[in-house]
């Protein structure tokens, strides 16, 4: 079993002005491709903490060992999954902004480059959200 986004509110966004997809999961999160700002707000840092500890528990890794991508949010996801991932393996003794945006420097996002900056302002927020959760009662790595 896997943790997706499917079903979730927005999971297939298009920003009304331009049409280029993104996930609007603050309200403060602009249109990555025109800078539109659509005051939107989905439950997908949440959740994507969710999947990330669901994956390390079920798999000692933050890959899930199969993933469907139903939707462009699960697209994103699957991103955040590599990104964490790579971190764990490569990058866990180095600066954590440093080395994602590094990771995130070799993806290679065709024709949706503007995926580019949404993606690294993703993993910082998740990433935040996993610490404060981890100031909770329990531990993430
Ligand atoms: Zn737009």
């Amino acid at each position: 079993m896997t943790i997706h986004s499917y079903g979730e509110r927005y999971s297939n966004f298009q920003c009304p002005n331009c049409g280029a997809y993104y996930v609007p999961y603050a309200k403060h999160i602009n249109c990555p491709k025109c800078g539109k700002n659509e005051s939107r707000e989905s439950e997908f840092i949440g959740l994507a903490v969710t999947s990330l500890r669901h994956n390390m528990k079920k798999w000692k890794s933050y890959m899930a060992k199969a993933w469907f991508k139903g939707c462009f949010s699960d697209h994103m996801l699957y991103l955040v999954f590599f990104v964490f991932e790579a971190f764990v393996q490569k990058g866990e003794k180095t600066e954590f902004e440093n080395f994602v945006s590094e990771e995130i420097a070799s993806i290679d996002f065709e024709d949706q480059e503007y995926l580019r900056k949404h993606l690294l302002e993703m993993v910082l927020d998740i990433r935040k959200e996993m610490s404060e959760r981890k100031r909770g009662w329990f531990r993430w790595f």
